[in-house]
């Protein structure tokens, strides 16, 4: 079978924790699904409407997490870091069950989805998979923050930047190939916020869940967390994780090269939707093996494209 094919889970998975934002405890199974289902959310805690599509053109909110919604209002909150550990392992096709409105935060990071998926291993289909192949540069800028998208040969390049006052944040910057690299130190990165915004956030009603179990904490020059960083770029490395997830609401794959400074959801979404405005900015390929592009065939060590 073609590594080329469309690909769901084995079994279905189930996950128990809290909401970051909502504080509120949550069940999400992971299930199978057919090919050309897509991912998709059902809220089974909701009797009618509750399916919902994580898409680019259904988010309802980019504030500190991303939020997608359908046309009754029901939402699914702060998916990408579940959306980010699918699009890293290529799983195309899956239907998650959850029973309250936001996905589970666990560690902070991917590496609960991540490692619950590769040991519950993944089925590959006969279905060709589908890639968007951005064919123009596209960006987009807010003040200091930029994010741009250009055409690349085979590969999707994340090359991220953030630039935070406090010192021990400071500058990060990493570069990956999201379908060749080892993408574990992104998976295994936590979110992480300010000690002094912490206020502010409760104040919004969010981080309602936040601990330092779920959440790496800086305070002026350390991290409140006992264990330290998981790895030197933790904090940029979270950030490619978000990017991600937030590109995976593109629906498939995506062959391009971005370049970001400064992002987050928010710049990702605009981003992404200002791609989808002109069918000159992108094609959609169905990669078949008779029709498979010399370039993918040498690429023996592609991890996931596929
Ligand atoms: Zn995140």
């Amino acid at each position: 079978m073609s590594v080329l094919n469309q690909k769901t889970i084995n079994e279905d998975i189930l996950f128990k924790g809290v909401g970051l934002h909502s504080g509120l405890e949550v069940n999400l199974v992971i299930k199978p699904a057919e090919p050309n289902t897509g991912v998709i959310f059902k809220r089974t805690d909701l009797k009618e409407n509750n399916i919902i599509i994580p898409n680019i053109f259904n988010v309802s909110s980019a504030v500190f997490c991303t939020t997608v919604s359908n046309e009754n209002g029901a939402s699914v909150s702060t998916v990408e870091h579940l959306m980010g550990a699918l699009y890293g392992l290529g799983i195309d096709n899956v239907l998650i069950e959850i029973d309250n409105q936001e996905v589970p935060i666990l560690d902070g990071s991917a590496k609960l989805f991540v490692e619950a998926i590769k040991k519950i291993g993944i089925r590959n289909s006969n279905a060709p998979i589908k890639i968007i192949k951005i064919e123009k540069k596209i960006e987009f800028n807010d003040g200091k923050k930029s994010i741009s998208i250009e055409p690349s040969k085979i590969s999707l390049d994340i090359d991220f930047e953030l630039k935070y006052e406090n010192k021990f944040i400071g500058t990060q910057r990493n570069s990956i190939k999201v379908f060749e690299s080892d993408l574990t130190d992104i998976y295994n990165s936590r979110t992480f916020c300010l000690f002094e915004d912490i206020e502010k956030l409760k104040e919004m009603g969010l981080a309602k869940g936040g601990k330092l179990d779920n959440a790496i904490v800086v305070k002026n020059n350390e991290i409140l967390n006992e264990e330290g960083l998981r790895n030197e770029k933790e904090f940029v490395n979270h950030k490619i994780l978000d990017c991600m997830g937030d590109l995976y609401l593109a629906g498939y794959k995506i062959i391009g090269k971005i370049v970001c400074s400064q992002g987050g959801h928010k710049l990702t979404n605009q981003l992404l939707r200002k791609v989808f405005e002109s069918n000159e900015n992108f094609s959609l390929i169905e990669i078949k093996e008779k029709s498979l592009p010399h370039v993918f065939i040498n690429k023996s060590h592609l991890r996931s494209i596929a």
